[in-house]
């Protein structure tokens, strides 16, 4: 299978290519040529364990570039470490079902993805005999799903900044109780711009990038994409079982789109999903492009939900190749609209054929609160990122609805405390986590410092 570019000016690349170079050449975001059709074979399906599922998902976007004793090998190993044997149990509740997608080492979504790309970065880069040194800045989450992705893994460093005393301390330590010794992590002093702004000089200087093997493990990977489809297609056939003439609707807490697009990907792929209920919170760019067809740019907002603080998606590219019917050149237009000045606009035809799809809402902090308080009296305790999903779902049209819950509650525990006046209980892997040994390494805010760092690890290897 071929991988193209949703700008169409970089050559087509294969799966192993597309792994590794994360984002194409032409700034673009790459994705399948055509996806498979499973809509023939579903019946096959359904009595397959999470682990078996995600084989038979994958094998035609691998296309035999691994064979399929190695790709078996790579998916059981990476959902070994989660703590429930469904991996992404559905529990039903009345009216919604909640997909718990937490349960992996870090407590949150990403960990199903960052798990095997982890794994499928050191067997790529191993059969290739080369290394990759990754560089990234996180303001919580994506930065410790990603360490506990890569953690002592051969052929791989991490190096991963965080915006020294300002995130969470759990989230801290999450990253910092990490001690392989192909983790470094970086404290710097600023904010998580100030992070984000020292990665994106070390990607912009390309003697140093191309010297020290710099990757990324960003949000646009295919990868992350795919192995994201697996629990839209594992949850909807356990809701069929028990609701066989019921509409199969999910609701996904949204921010840059990864997750809610692999949803789609799975309906393309003939996965019978009715609708996709797209929840936002303030930060709400998506919800009014899907509302009113402008995609404009405003100011983050911090919230009660920060994975979810994002003003650019960088998935909703992938979408809208789909909704300018492949044509690259249009995309490239919205994209240097949206360069220079900040909005683009869709047509009144695509506004139409979004919403035939997607069911927009946005959900402000105080329902959020309300919906976790709400929740935690039917003795079920939610993150606020899971909150926003399930007060989506609640004021839908839609009768039943599967949510998905994204992160664990004990990792949010303050808006969980403001909601409920309770801490929620911590979860083993958390437990002590706080008294743990911690390695971290202090920069100013200082791009030679940080490359000093890297260098200096590097040639101790
Ligand atoms: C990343 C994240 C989200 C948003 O997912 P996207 O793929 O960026 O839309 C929602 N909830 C939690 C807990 C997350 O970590």
């Amino acid at each position: 299978m071929k991988y193209v570019s949703t700008r169409g000016l970089s050559e087509p690349r294969d799966f192993t290519q597309t792994v590794l170079e994360g984002m194409a050449r032409d700034g673009g975001l790459l994705i399948p040529e055509s996806v498979p059709d499973f809509s023939g074979q579903l019946d096959g399906l359904k009595e397959l364990s999470y682990q078996d599922l995600a084989k038979q998902l994958f094998y035609p976007f691998v296309d035999g570039e691994l064979d399929n004793t190695t790709l078996n090998q790579l998916v059981d190993r990476s959902y070994q470490h989660f703590t429930h044997k469904s991996i992404t149990p559905l529990r039903f509740f009345e009216p919604v079902a909640i997909l718990e997608l937490f349960h992996g080492p870090t407590l949150a979504f990403k960990d199903i993805a960052l798990q095997f790309l982890g794994n499928l970065f050191e067997n790529l880069l191993n059969s290739k005999g080369v290394r990759l040194n990754i560089v990234g800045a996180t303001s919580g989450d994506t930065g410790s799903a990603a360490i506990h992705g890569v953690r002592g893994k051969a052929g791989i460093t991490i190096f991963m900044l965080h915006p020294k005393g300002k995130i969470s301390p759990i989230q801290e330590k999450q990253m910092t109780t990490v001690l392989d010794d192909n983790v470094v992590n970086i404290a710097i002093e600023g904010t998580f711009d100030d992070a984000q702004r020292i990665v994106k000089a070390l990607f912009n200087d390309l003697a140093f990038k191309d010297q020290h093997a710099l990757g990324a493990v960003n949000s646009i990977n295919w990868v992350r994409v795919m192995a994201q489809i697996v629990y839209y297609f594992y949850a909807a056939f356990q809701f069929q079982k028990k609701f066989p003439s019921h509409p199969v609707v999910f609701s996904v807490p949204t921010g840059n789109f990864g997750d809610i697009y692999a949803g789609y990907v799975a309906r393309k792929m003939g996965l019978p999903i009715e609708k996709l209920i797209m929840a936002t919170n303030e930060n709400d760019i998506l919800y009014r492009v899907m509302t009113t067809g402008q995609y404009k740019i405003q100011e983050v907002r911090s919230t009660i939900s920060p994975s979810m603080d994002i003003q650019i998606s960088s998935n909703f590219e992938r979408f809208l190749f789909d909704l300018v019917h492949h044509e690259a050149e249009d995309v490239r237009t919205l994209m240097e609209q949206l360069g220079s000045n900040g909005e683009f606009a869709l047509s009144q035809q695509q506004l139409v054929d979004v919403q035939r799809i997607f069911h927009p809402a946005r959900i402000n902090t105080e329902q959020t609160l309300r919906t976790i308080a709400r929740y935690h009296q039917k003795g079920y305790t939610i993150d606020p990122h899971t909150a926003v999903g399930i007060a989506a779902a609640e004021q839908s049209p839609f009768e039943r609805v599967i949510c998905l819950a994204t992160a664990h509650p004990a990792k949010f525990n303050e808006a969980v405390i403001r909601a409920t006046g309770k801490v929620p209980e911590i979860p083993a892997l958390l437990a002590g986590i706080l008294d743990k040994p911690s390695r971290c390494t202090n920069s100013k805010q200082d791009l030679q410092q940080v490359k000093s760092i890297i260098t200096e690890k590097l040639s101790a290897q």
